[in-house]
């Protein structure tokens, strides 16, 4: 069967580069397996999610390229919450609590001066319904717990291998708060049943949810998924990145005028056994990108490192990949002019600085006259080709002695205006005779 995956972003902030690994391990992983992949926006805390920040992570992943093969939203899915919380209480396994937390707190400390763990004492089970009738009538509402099954839950984790929770060392987990909310970890697994999720690919610091979702799924489901849990982003200091750092935003740095693969192919192979390198295509990532080939330790990246990686990956890309946004940027007549300069830019909007070195206006710049006055004169004939440059550097050369920088720098600077860019021999037949020869006179052409 093809794996299902879900990408399962709460839409409240935007997606930063750390949001991104797990939307790209997961998208990668169905490009790889030809599974599916679900975006499911956990929009259960209506307060803090808006209508914009969902649609502003659609589109975000679809810069970088995540294009889902579904949509669900978790405020559209209360009532099969409702139905699977019913079937909870019923097999006994959902039980009222009424402790307030200040309550819980004392007890907890407590437990700390007694040298135990904090964990929940299940005080609430023993309560007769005298006493919940009491503490209803004084108008409190209760919040509901999980009854963990005391075992040991054992997984084969997709990156981390054999991995295991004993569920003694956890509270009963709360499921639904007293306002009828629903925390994350129910909603979750009724989804992931329900949607038929196959491989739960997430970040690490799930991992402690996954032995209590992993009970749940033996009681609501018909098998559980495999669970991936990859390390996290951090900065190069190691802190973890969080919705705060805005300039990592996937806005910002699509702002900033990266590549979508760049960035891409940074948020998944930091941290892992592969090198660092631009990827040119999702197909590519996902035939390198491996879960079990991940690292334990935390994914520290340099943010510096995206604009060599950006420039290299502009080096490498051929025209069919970029033709659309040349043509955006005003750009006509493409593959030979971008083959030219691809090795001069770092930002694809630089395209834009060559064209007009190309099609004018230029200002040459001319410092020796008599000897550009002579390279005029030998300008070859049109047609021009890839071999105009050396069969006319050549005949100025024997014609005026110069040879070398002596020779290349003055002509390039009165070509172009500037002393570096691009190959002359592939810029030469783009900018043309006429053009060529205007401004070997000194005009601005
Ligand atoms: N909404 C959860 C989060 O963003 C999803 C976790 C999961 O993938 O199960 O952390």
């Amino acid at each position: 069967m093809a794996p299902v995956v879900r990408f399962a972003p709460s839409p409240t902030g935007r997606l930063h580069i750390g949001n991104a690994r797990p939307a790209l391990l997961n998208w990668l992983h169905a490009l790889a397996t030809g599974g599916t992949f679900i975006l499911r926006f956990d929009d259960t805390d209506r307060e803090r999610s808006t209508e914009e920040f969902a649609r502003a992570i659609a589109d975000d992943l679809h810069w970088l390229g995540v294009d889902p093969h579904r949509t669900v939203r978790q405020s559209d899915r209360f009532a099969i919450y409702d139905a699977a919380a019913d079937r909870l209480r019923a097999l006994g396994r959902l039980y009222p609590c009424y402790e307030t937390e200040d309550e819980l707190e004392r007890r907890r400390k407590r437990q700390a001066a007694r040298g135990l763990p904090p964990i929940y004492d299940r005080a609430a089970l023993k309560l007769t319904a005298e006493e919940k009738a009491a503490f209803e009538a004084e108008g409190r509402k209760p919040h509901w717990r999980f009854l963990l099954d005391h075992e040991t839950v054992a997984w084969d984790d997709l990156v981390r291998g054999p991995s295991h929770i004993d569920c003694a060392s956890l509270s009963d987990p709360v499921l639904i708060r007293a306002d009828g909310t629903y925390l994350y970890t129910l909603p979750s697994v009724v989804d992931d049943v329900d949607l038929g999720v196959t491989d739960v690919i997430r970040g690490e610091d799930h991992v402690t949810n996954t032995a209590v979702q992993i009970q749940l799924f033996r009681l609501l489901g018909d098998g559980v998924p495999r669970f991936g849990h990859h390390n996290l982003l951090t900065t190069a200091g190691g802190e973890g990145l969080s919705k705060r750092l805005g300039h990592l935003s996937l806005s910002s740095l699509r702002e900033r005028g990266l590549e979508p693969m760049a960035v891409a192919s940074l948020a998944v192979l930091v941290g892992s056994s592969e090198a660092v390198r631009p990827v040119g295509t999702m197909a590519e990532l996902a035939g390198i990108v491996k879960l079990d080939r991940l690292s334990r330790a935390p994914a520290k990246f340099d943010e510096a490192e995206l604009d060599g990686l950006n420039a290299r990956l502009l080096h490498e890309t051929p025209y069919a990949a970029v033709a659309g946004r040349l043509a955006a940027l005003g750009i006509g007549d493409g593959e030979a002019f971008w083959l030219a300069v691809r090795g001069n830019v770092e930002r694809l909007a630089q395209a834009s600085e060559w064209w007009t070195v190309v099609t004018g206006p230029v200002e040459p710049v001319i410092e020796e006259h008599g000897f550009i006055e002579a390279a005029a004169a030998l300008l070859p004939p049109e047609p021009w080709g890839p071999d105009t440059w050396a069969a006319w550097t050549d005949a100025v050369k024997a014609a005026t002695g110069a040879k070398g920088r002596a020779l290349f720098m003055p002509l390039r600077l009165a070509l172009t205006g500037l002393a570096h860019g691009p190959e002359l021999k592939a810029l030469l037949p783009l900018i043309g005779r006429a053009r060529a020869l205007s401004r070997l006179k000194g005009e601005i052409a």
